[in-house]
């Protein structure tokens, strides 16, 4: 059993707050407290938690003893969903500066209308992520790309495996620019430790922890709790430290009908000892 918690990062999705009608509602505060009453190591907010303070919340998980991992995550670069423009995205970028979060994660977008399959769609991806990259560069945010699961390309994000974001990483060829490899997505891929392998430390940005239940119910809203399900958490975990990765491990559980609808206290415990029991590179 391990206890320190040091690496172990809350993304509040874990708890509903990214989505209307879903969560117990802590206000920021409490979850920050709830966090650092535990010895977690750090945080990671959506966009629409932070308001008109990023600033103020940053400070206030700095003072509780924790870090600010991220933020999740600019608009979607490409596809049927994307902004015409990139305003969005460049405020995105100037929260994750206010906020003092070293990352800002990048959920890229599906097929771009009126094309098929997803290589095309990928070139303008790179294309936009360079922009990104421009304008990052004036702050100390890096861009981490998440490649999704499959299950996704047509609408959420034509980018679904590391091969294919270190790629586009390769042609944007920005060093503030890297990856972000979560077990939800990439749990099957058995090329992965070789792919984070490449990636290496400047470009693994970090690692976002769930599980996949083997009867999974929504593919959006029915992640497991780490060791419920199917996926080798331990071992990636040990492949990215192997990778040289050394930042913090962020469970993100999207779980509508089962950890979301529980007592947020209830929900922090129980991943603390997941985490202990489950997930920690031996
Ligand atoms: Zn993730």
């Amino acid at each position: 059993m391990v206890t320190d918690l040091s690496r172990l990062a809350l993304n509040t999705a874990s708890l509903g707050h990214n989505l209307d009608g879903h969560g117990q509602g802590w206000p920021v505060e409490r979850v920050i407290d709830g966090c650092a009453a535990r010895g977690y190591g750090g945080i990671v907010f959506w966009r629409r938690e932070l308001g008109d303070r990023p600033d103020v919340i940053g400070d206030r998980v700095r003072a509780a003893g924790l870090q600010v991992v991220g933020l999740c995550r600019t608009p979607f670069l490409v596809g049927p969903d994307a902004p015409a423009s990139m305003d969005e995205t460049r405020a995105a970028i100037d929260t994750a500066a206010a906020l003092g979060a070293p990352v800002l994660t990048i959920v890229v977008g599906g097929v771009e209308p009126g094309l098929k399959g997803i290589g095309t769609s990928l070139d303008r991806l790179a294309d936009r992520v360079a922009r990104a990259a421009e304008i990052a560069a004036a702050t100390d945010v890096r861009l981490a790309l998440e490649p999704l699961h499959p299950v996704y390309a047509g609408n959420r994000s034509c980018l679904v495996s590391l091969g294919d974001a270190l790629e586009v990483c390769d042609r944007v060829g920005a060093d503030n620019v890297g990856v972000a490899v979560d077990v939800y997505h990439t749990w099957w891929d058995r090329s992965l430790p070789e792919m984070m392998a490449r990636a290496g430390p400047d470009r693994l940005l970090g690692v976002h922890l769930c599980d996949w239940l083997a009867d999974t119910q929504d593919v959006l809203l029915d992640r497991g709790m780490m060791g419920d399900g199917v996926a080798d958490i331990a071992g990636l975990c040990r492949d990215a430290d192997a990778a040289g990765y050394t930042g913090a491990h962020e469970v993100e559980i999207f779980s509508a009908r089962t950890w979301w609808r529980k007592d947020p206290g209830e929900v922090l415990d129980t991943i603390a000892a997941r985490y202990s029991d489950i997930c920690q590179p031996s």
